[in-house]
């Protein structure tokens, strides 16, 4: 699993955060945003709409699915897919232009985008982020009271899906504590060797 990235410099790698929907990505995301202002976290465009609280630029671009499409048929995004009822894709743009800069740069995308950011930029770092169980994962999703029923069905059998895809990652992260998972990947982005030890 360890595919380790020994020795290679991230600094124009791109890493790329995966994981079950309700397993924590956006909180990692924001404690990262919080303590490390230095790494650059891609903002992807969306056609769902905005949850309570989410700003229009900052955890996403709200698109409709016109201008969604148009941007898709144009190659302006540098992956997307379909999640749970809604597109999401990333601007290929800025991350190129962060890459260039050496600026590191993190991608938060479902496994259908991982896979394709696979596809067509080998070197790129995919790191899964795992709940500590399966109940857990249920539980977070359920408690996070924004979404009906029938959307955290959805989002619960997508998230078996990518559970069974752990393997197609480089390295898995356990989210059992917020901070931990962000000094882990702080360490992976820096290159540190701390991070690319198994666990
Ligand atoms: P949410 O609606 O909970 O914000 O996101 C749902 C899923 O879409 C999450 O798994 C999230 O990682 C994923 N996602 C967010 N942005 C992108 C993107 O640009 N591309 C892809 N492929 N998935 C994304």
């Amino acid at each position: 699993k360890a595919r380790a990235f020994a020795g290679l410099p991230t600094g124009n790698r791109l890493t790329v955060l995966s994981g079950p929907s309700g397993v924590g990505k956006s909180t990692v995301v924001a404690e990262l945003r919080r303590a490390h202002p230095e790494v650059w976290l891609s903002v992807s465009v969306t056609t769902r709409k905005p949850r309570p609280g989410e700003v229009h630029g900052v955890e996403y671009f709200f698109a409709d699915e016109a201008e969604f499409d148009r941007l898709a048929a144009s190659g302006e995004l540098l992956e997307w897919a379909e999640f749970a009822g809604n597109k999401y894709g990333t601007p290929r743009g800025p991350v190129l232009s962060k890459l260039a800069a050496g600026v590191p740069t993190l991608l938060e995308i479902d496994l259908q985008g991982a896979r394709q950011v696979r596809a067509t930029m080998p070197e790129a770092i995919l790191i899964f982020l795992a709940p500590p169980t399966w109940e857990e994962l249920e539980k977070r999703l359920r408690g996070r009271g924004t979404e009906p029923e029938d959307v955290i069905a959805r989002r619960l059998a997508a998230g078996r899906i990518e559970m069974a895809a752990e393997q197609e990652f480089d390295l898995t992260l356990v989210n059992t504590s917020v901070q931990d998972v962000c000094h882990r990947l702080i360490a992976l982005l820096a290159d540190a060797p701390e991070a690319s030890r198994p666990g």
